[in-house]
């Protein structure tokens, strides 16, 4: 049966209850609207673990101000029937006051949305600059402190053995790897593959802003990532070529933020395709910012 639940204390009491019985717990932390990618973290959770938690909060600290926090679809309802019919053992979907006391109005629940409030009240986690300086910490200003604060709060409530995370943030996933070993924090992160859709889309919850046409033009997006790992593979290893070929891929109506490689875990820039290279990329349609990845 799937509990939900919205307080830190009754999230805390029930693990508490699960680890007096030697029951081990496995933790997804998501923003809601799931679909089939955040699913197939639960399914890896389910395999190595007794208890699968689902934390269920779109953390506000991580947007910039001119992002999409107010519009992020919030879909709670499908996304208890979707953890319940995928064995989610509990929800913890708090509201931003729960979390963020300091940052909250005393009789409110909304969130008082400003920068200087949250470095003037928050304790705020800084992952190093080496892995924020590049890749989407180079226009989602702050968004990795905000991703790092709220992955060590969730971490502190749900106290898991195992916490898993989607190689899709590729740059979120290596931050978190990072300074959970920079911290001592006693938790295993475990990668899991970017799950797509049958025509290589990578599953997102931004999907859903995407007109019928966009959606089709987005298949161009992964076609530019396999074109790379082609070329890659017939031994083109010279990254501005590569780059040169491989953006041919992308629909004209679709605009690069970025095209980057990297080494996947030290997040160094490469100046040779090579082995666990990350080609990692941002791009825009409508208005819709989607990011996908592989690594050859
Ligand atoms: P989000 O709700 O977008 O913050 O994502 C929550 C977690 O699900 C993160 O660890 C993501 O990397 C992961 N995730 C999202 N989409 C996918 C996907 N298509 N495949 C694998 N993991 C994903």
């Amino acid at each position: 049966m799937l509990l939900v639940n919205s307080t830190i204390k009754e999230t805390r009491e029930q693990i508490a209850e699960w680890k007096n019985q030697g029951l081990t717990i496995g933790f997804v932390p998501t923003m809601g609207a799931l679909h089939i990618g955040h699913m197939s973290l639960v399914k890896e959770a389910k395999k190595a673990c007794d208890k699968v938690v689902v934390s269920v909060f779109v953390n506000p600290t991580q947007f910039g101000p001119n992002e999409d926090f107010e519009c992020y679809p919030r879909t709670l309802d499908s996304d208890k029937k979707i953890c319940s019919e995928n064995g989610v053992d509990m929800i913890f979907a708090p509201s931003a006051k729960e979390m963020y006391p300091s940052l909250c109005d005393s009789s409110e629940t909304t969130y008082n949305k400003s920068e200087s409030l949250t470095s003037k009240y928050l304790t705020t986690v800084k992952p190093p600059e080496n892995f924020t300086n590049k890749l989407c910490g180079k226009s989602r200003l702050g968004h990795f402190d905000g991703v790092a604060t709220v992955v060590v709060k969730l971490l502190n409530i749900i106290q898991p053995d195992k916490a898993f995370f989607g190689q899709k943030d590729a740059q979120q996933l290596a931050i978190i790897k990072q300074f959970t070993h920079d911290l001592n924090i006693p938790v295993d992160i475990i990668p899991c593959p970017i799950k797509r859709e049958p025509d290589g889309l990578a599953c997102s919850s931004r999907n859903k802003y995407l007109t019928q046409e966009s959606r089709q033009k987005a298949t161009s997006i992964y076609r530019l990532l396999k074109k790379v790992k082609e070329l890659h593979d017939k031994g083109v290893n010279n990254i501005n070529e590569v780059s040169e070929i491989a953006i041919n891929e992308l629909h004209p109506d679709i605009s690069l933020e970025y095209l980057e490689f990297l080494n996947a875990d030290s997040m160094q820039n490469q100046v040779k395709l090579s082995k666990n290279t990350l080609v990692a990329l941002a791009v825009k349609l409508d208005n819709v910012r989607l990011i996908d990845n592989i690594v050859v």
